[in-house]
């Protein structure tokens, strides 16, 4: 076994209001096997010498989890601002990407968009996969080929993955069916698609397979509880997509006569293995059937923002005990920092009062949240036994000079992580990426299917 030693300028340790300064961490086998605050520059625990640890400086955090993520929106950044529209004129131009999109074109795109993730912190995503079929929905003949070209993308840019292997069957809430680019989305029925899931078993360590709903538009109301004990029985994740829109409340009221988070609730849909992304228009009742069944929220700020969304009550769902994850969704911005500030800030701009969340409740989010949400019960804190993820941001740039350790998520972007350590190997160093060209590849796998 090959440990490593590593000193961080300072840490942020689990259960500790700031981070510590002069902590030494040592990790093996891809595990922290010792966590231990210096004094003075001394070790007081007995440990020796410092000669062979490598130098961390700045702020080193645990691994931040992106908790909901689909790769290929990562080619729309930058090109659907002109003009107005909303969330559903976006959405065509998105599936004009998803149209263009093989397994080898997909898998480009998302090993450059994982490593653009791996730079900005990310040591684990969650990949809200639905795009499974060739053109027309005709099976590859691997009817996982894009499940695996995922994983694969993951495993290259030296990232973990949890495949939120998506249950994609109608157009809206009444039930219309697939058309156009979206037939690669559906495998028919709730049963086809967990016969397909069920045969796909990713071999690497850093892949698991979860489950996830696309929405109440999408799998039809007597199909729901087939994901769910599908999920339920494998022990592992649940997500889906919970009121973004105020339309998608709208139609499940005309349809089922009630909220999209009721239907959920009434056919099982909801509990602790379950995160429900965005919630950003629940009404106080969903708001408490939410938090008493302990479903998770994902919030993914800046995607929501950027398709004017709305803003989701955060504070309310945590007071009635929803765990708060975060996600960069569209990747419109891949910046962790900036999701999890814009959980406070956006609480500010609709209360005008400042203070809802304290920086650990921020760090939380991003760190054990997601990684809870993802099913990586073991990653998240820099505790002996975690997995070994380290992320250091530095605190002499130009954005973070002169800011206490402490208020690194008001001040801190992506651009300034140093170094990323994931289940104890080191993918950033420097600022640069080990083994992706981050911006040649994310430029070339655009162009090769933005039609640009
Ligand atoms: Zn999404």
């Amino acid at each position: 076994m090959t440990a490593t030693r590593w000193l961080a300028e300072y840490a942020w340790l689990p259960d500790h209001a700031e981070p510590t300064p002069d902590v030494l961490i040592e990790t093996a086998d891809g595990r922290i096997t010792t966590v231990a605050p210096l004094t003075g520059g001394r070790p007081t625990a007995g440990v020796e010498v410092l000669g062979d640890a490598v130098r961390l400086p700045g702020l080193t955090l645990p691994g931040l989890a992106n908790a909901h993520s689909h790769a290929f929106h990562r080619a729309l950044r930058g090109r659907t601002h002109a003009g107005r529209g909303d969330f559903w004129t976006w959405r065509d131009g998105m599936y004009a990407v998803a149209q263009r999109l093989d397994p080898d074109s997909y898998l480009a795109l998302a090993r450059a968009a994982y490593a653009e993730m791996a730079l900005a912190g990310v040591t684990c995503v969650g990949e809200f996969h639905y795009l499974h079929h060739g053109p027309n929905g005709t099976p590859y003949d691997d009817p996982n080929a894009m499940s695996a070209a995922l994983v694969e993308a993951a495993a290259q840019a030296g990232i973990r993955i949890t495949l939120l292997d998506t249950c994609y069957l109608t157009a809206t809430v009444d039930g219309a069916p697939l058309a156009g680019p979206q037939r690669r989305f559906g495998d028919g029925d709730a049963l086809r698609w967990a016969e397909r899931v069920g045969a796909f078993r990713p071999e690497n360590d850093h892949a698991r397979v979860g489950a996830a709903i696309h929405s109440v538009r999408a799998v039809p109301v007597e199909q729901l509880a087939t994901v769910a004990n599908l999920a339920d029985r494998a022990g592992v994740p649940l997500h889906v997509h919970l009121s973004e829109q105020p339309a998608e409340n709208d139609a499940c009221r005309a349809v089922h006569g009630c909220t999209p988070t009721r239907l959920l609730a009434d056919h099982g849909v909801l509990g602790r293995h379950t995160t429900a992304v965005h919630a950003t228009h629940p009404t106080s009742a969903d708001v408490a059937l939410l938090g008493e069944s302990g479903t998770g929220v994902c919030l993914c700020p800046t995607t929501e923002r950027d398709l004017a969304d709305g803003l989701g009550p955060a504070r309310r769902m945590v007071e009635a005990g929803s765990p708060l994850s975060l996600g960069s969704d569209s990747h419109a911005v891949v910046d962790l920092f900036e999701e999890a500030r814009a959980v406070e800030l956006d609480e500010r701009l609709r209360t005008r009062r400042r203070g809802h969340f304290t920086a650990v409740d921020l760090l939380t989010a991003a760190t054990t949240g997601g990684h809870a949400a993802l099913g990586w019960a073991d990653a998240g804190r820099l505790a002996v036994g975690d997995r070994a993820d380290l992320v250091t941001v530095r605190l002499d740039t130009a954005r973070t000079a002169g800011v206490p350790p402490v208020g690194a998520f008001f001040a801190a972007t992506a651009a300034d992580v140093s170094s990323v350590v994931v289940d104890g190997r080191q993918v950033v160093r420097d600022g640069v990426h080990l083994t992706v060209d981050v911006p040649t590849e994310l430029r070339d796998a655009i162009a090769a299917v933005s039609g640009a």
